[in-house]
């Protein structure tokens, strides 16, 4: 199978549109006076503030780019009356304007649609701004009690933090660690799979969630062998991204893996090793889909397509027995 130039243009482009994986912070979270309730009436009255309205489903106003290629823009709205500190959060200060979110329908302007915010194609801002605000909302959403007297409790006036009004104990948002790994052979082919409720083609590189008292390096040998029947001999970690579906930290790393990947008895469908050709020539005749734009997951693939991931044999070495 070969792919048409236009089309493996465009793979490219996409690829070169995601890199590095990490850089500095870009949103300021306003740690020395967030809970401040004169500092967040002051930001929610500033000229330059926005609210993001989440809808039920997650989803947002955007301001799509020229081509469906192209990174998209949140279309938040100006702050108006009085603040409801209890259900508009603030996210912190982006580029000297303050941003707070809220769960609301959102509302679509002239040139705006109304996009789920899993699959959006974001840039590195507005990625962090989504990572944070999601996570504080899911979090304000889901864990209305205190865990100490299943009191009730009200966030601080920035939060993330909840205070029980019964017994006084703050509440902090919690968050879920998971292992995700560009899997490799000694031929260097990535090791994707297709979980059974994905569409057929959709496919991902491998990811599990971290157990209770479980080093993630171990996560990452236990979770890539339940999948595949793959043992993991070395690792290198890469970078984390949040994924607030609902509260997840996605731990990347590039590992290698020994063995054959075993058919019918794992967790995977269709799970199986593909050379950068394969993978690209799959993407250009629609035979195979890869993950959205906004996940660690797609940054690994056009990383690994790329050729910019490090040698998983400079990480740790996973083959061998510490000496006791
Ligand atoms: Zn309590």
């Amino acid at each position: 199978m070969s792919a048409s130039p236009p089309v493996r243009t465009r793979v490219d482009r996409v690829t070169s549109a995601s890199r590095p994986f990490i850089g500095e912070p870009l949103i300021d979270r306003c740690h020395a006076d967030r809970d401040d309730p004169l500092a967040n009436a002051a930001r929610w009255a500033d000229p330059g503030a926005l609210l993001l309205s989440v809808g039920a489903h997650d989803e947002v106003a955007v301001l799509p780019g020229a081509t469906p290629e192209d990174t998209v823009r949140l279309a938040p709205t100006p702050t108006s009356g009085e603040r409801d500190d209890q259900r508009q959060l603030l996210i912190g200060v982006v580029q000297g304007r303050p941003w707070f979110i809220t769960r609301d329908t959102p509302r679509a302007a002239a040139g705006q649609q109304i996009a789920p915010l899993r699959s959006l194609r974001l840039g590195p801002v507005a990625r962090e701004i989504v990572w944070a605000g999601l996570a504080f909302l899911h979090w304000a959403e889901s864990q209305p009690m205190c865990p100490s007297c299943h009191g009730t409790t009200r966030l601080t006036s920035g939060g993330p933090t909840r205070v029980c009004t019964a017994c006084g104990r703050e509440v902090f948002p919690r968050t879920d660690p998971a292992v995700i790994s560009a899997v490799l052979d000694r031929q260097d082919r990535i090791a994707l799979g297709r979980q059974p409720s994905w569409a057929p083609g959709r496919v991902s590189v491998l990811a599990g969630f971290v157990e209770a008292g479980e080093a993630a390096e171990h996560a990452l040998v236990r979770e890539v062998a339940e999948e595949t029947g793959l043992r993991v001999t070395a690792a290198r970690y890469l970078s984390s991204q949040p994924w607030p579906f609902p509260r997840s930290l996605m731990l990347g790393y590039v590992a290698r893996a020994e063995g054959t990947i075993s058919d019918g008895d794992h967790e995977l469908d269709e799970a199986r090793f593909y050379s950068r050709d394969q993978v690209r020539d799959l993407v250009a005749g629609g035979g195979l889909i890869l993950p959205t734009p906004m996940s660690i997951a797609r940054s690994m693939v056009d990383g690994w397509l790329d050729n910019r991931l490090p040698s998983p044999e400079s990480g740790t070495d996973l083959s061998v027995p510490l000496s006791l």
